[in-house]
């Protein structure tokens, strides 16, 4: 089979005007980027706010593995598949980072037949919303350290300023930095950090802001550090949430592109699941559901992540809660799950299928707390083998859920018809969404609840850092928003290996970090890092392009 660039490269695009007129929308309703890219903007958001909602669909899988899972595939080419049988369905998904395009895990634009497209303009700097969000998150910790240089009327304690700065690269030579080096007219010296541009809280404020107003509300909001009083400071007392918002004025709407069948995809923000809340915009998921007759998004990495993430932080912000949650999981990923080793999982082995089933189990039980229908798509490799076909199915029937085989990476939208079936009968049977914890209950009740109930803890433990960081949570007040946990994806605990179902564990919070433009409060669980860094042989080593632009090795 072609490579997923190659594939991208021989399809036609059809005009986005075309793409627009399948929303029912006209050419001047759009702002193009190109021919094959546009802009949604407010005007046209709120015409489409008139229209009535239709069914939201979250698809979400097992924990990731090196094996692959292929959420981003799946969701493609189940929207292309409810196309085919005459449902109209509109994608949201988030923008790719070029941390991990460059990086180790390629880019997010799904895979084989089931793509969206212009693949490489949007794994790379697509309509530039990364690159504004870089450049007013930078714009900030510029104006901090000029208001500390200039005097500092705010009093701000230099060693107190809890604002990172930002770059969508993985460089891990960034985490910790000493800024102000040199000439007094450099500046003050401090020592400073950066995070990737997809972990910074104004990426996270663009993927939770309804509208311009809400975008500057919540920028007035951010707490940028303390006083050496130990006061909180906000943007709001520097006064630059103006010019911030103007930085962002194009980045909030969200993009309009398409799949290789021409089914109108909305991609928009990017925030990874496991160090941020990993969903893509409001405003996409919004326009995606005014739109079509489903509205089919992903939330990042497993669902112990990207998905109670969307279901406690995003869903009480959105019209309404998913209808049907998708559960992606291969039989490869599930193998190495039960203990195969990544350079045997093209052979058979059943055993170890059947002890990975129980990450796939654990997590259809999860989603099905939050009392929405569940089904599993098994998204099929070309190495799997009847026997384990056969077995999957029987140990997801035994579990009471419907599974669908998906080849939609061979097939395109046909290879999920079987999926957009059992989608649309489950979206007809009732869901009654409930939250795993209420906002006002204490932060350490609402960790326990998901450590326990989704990832299978025993207890949480706040390190001395993290109790400190709570005291002065409840002081100023700031208890009483959602928890974000940053944590590994590999597994369902903070040691990135254990795999399966692992149960009985300490989950140990390191940190406690308030988002108060996001919205949420962020707890660091175990070793993660917002700056992740670049493996041995980066995906960089094999990209490419020739003299007549054809670019080769991007995944
Ligand atoms: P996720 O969204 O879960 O991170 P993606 O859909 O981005 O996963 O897929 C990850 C990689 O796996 C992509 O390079 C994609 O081409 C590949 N992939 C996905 N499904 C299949 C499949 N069924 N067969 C072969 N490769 C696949």
């Amino acid at each position: 089979m072609k490579t997923d660039i190659a594939i991208a490269q021989a399809n036609q695009a059809a005009p986005i005007e075309t793409i627009a007129a399948k929303l029912g929308l006209t050419a001047a309703e759009i702002e193009p980027y190109g021919h094959d890219k546009a802009k949604l903007p407010g005007a046209t958001l709120a015409k489409l706010r008139q229209r009535p909602l239709g069914k939201l669909v979250l698809v979400t899988s097992i924990n990731p593995t090196p094996a692959g899972e292929g959420k981003s595939t799946v969701t493609v080419g189940l929207a292309d598949a409810l196309n085919q049988s005459h449902h109209s369905a509109v994608i949201a998904l988030r923008e790719p980072s070029l941390g991990p395009v460059m990086g180790m895990k390629g880019g997010a634009t799904g895979g084989g037949y089931a793509q969206v497209v212009p693949m490489a303009d949007i794994n790379l700097h697509f309509t530039g919303d990364m690159h504004a969000l870089t450049a007013a998150n930078n714009t900030l910790a510029a104006l901090i350290d000029n208001h500390l240089h200039q005097g500092n009327q705010l009093n701000l304690d230099p060693k107190r300023i809890r604002w990172p700065r930002a770059l969508d690269i993985n460089d891990r030579a960034l985490r910790e930095t000493i800024i102000g080096l040199g000439k007094p007219a450099n500046g003050q010296m401090r020592s400073a950090s950066f995070q990737i541009t997809v972990a910074s809280e104004m990426m996270a404020i663009l993927c939770l802001a309804h509208d311009l107003t809400d975008l500057k509300k919540r920028l007035n909001q951010i707490l940028i550090g303390y006083t050496y009083q130990r006061q909180p400071v906000f943007v709001a007392d520097l006064g630059v949430a103006g010019a911030l918002t103007v930085l962002l004025k194009d980045a909030l709407w969200p993009n309009l592109v398409q799949t290789l069948e021409q089914t109108p995809a909305i991609i928009h923000g990017g925030p990874f699941a496991n160090i941020a809340h990993g969903c893509n915009s409001i405003l996409a998921t919004e326009a995606a559901l005014h739109a079509g007759e489903y509205a089919i998004t992903e939330a990042g990495f497993g669902a112990d992540l990207g998905a109670e993430k969307f279901l406690d932080i995003v869903t009480p912000q959105l019209p309404k809660a998913p209808d049907v949650i998708v559960v992606v999981a291969t039989i490869r990923a599930l193998k190495y799950n039960g203990g195969q080793p990544l350079a045997d999982l093209d052979h058979e082995n059943l055993a170890a299928l059947r002890q990975g089933y129980q990450n796939l189990q654990r997590h259809l039980r999860n989603m099905q707390r939050y009392q929405i229908p569940v089904v599993a798509s098994i998204n099929q490799f070309a190495t799997d083998t009847s026997a384990e076909l056969t077995l999957l199915q029987d140990l997801i029937a035994a579990d009471h859920v419907d599974s669908a085989l998906t080849s939609v990476f061979a097939d395109g939208g046909k290879g999920g018809l079987a999926l957009a079936d059992l989608v649309v009968t489950a979206a007809q049977r009732p869901a009654t969404y409930q939250r795993l914890y209420q906002d006002s209950a204490d932060v350490v009740t609402k960790l326990t609840t998901i450590a326990q109930k989704i990832y299978g803890a025993a207890a949480v433990e706040l390190t001395p850092t993290a109790q400190r960081q709570l005291r002065q949570l409840r002081k100023f007040g700031w208890e009483n928003l959602p928890v974000c946990i940053a944590k590994t994806q590999y597994s369902f605990s903070d040691d990135p290996k254990a795999l399966g179902a692992p149960s009985g564990f300490t989950l140990t919070i390191r940190e406690l970090i308030p988002k108060l433009g996001a919205g949420f409060i962020v707890a660091m669980a175990g070793n993660i890092l917002t700056m992740p860094g670049l493996p041995a042989h980066p995906a960089a080593e094999k990209i490419d392009i020739d003299a007549d632009g054809q670019i080769t090795g991007l995944s």
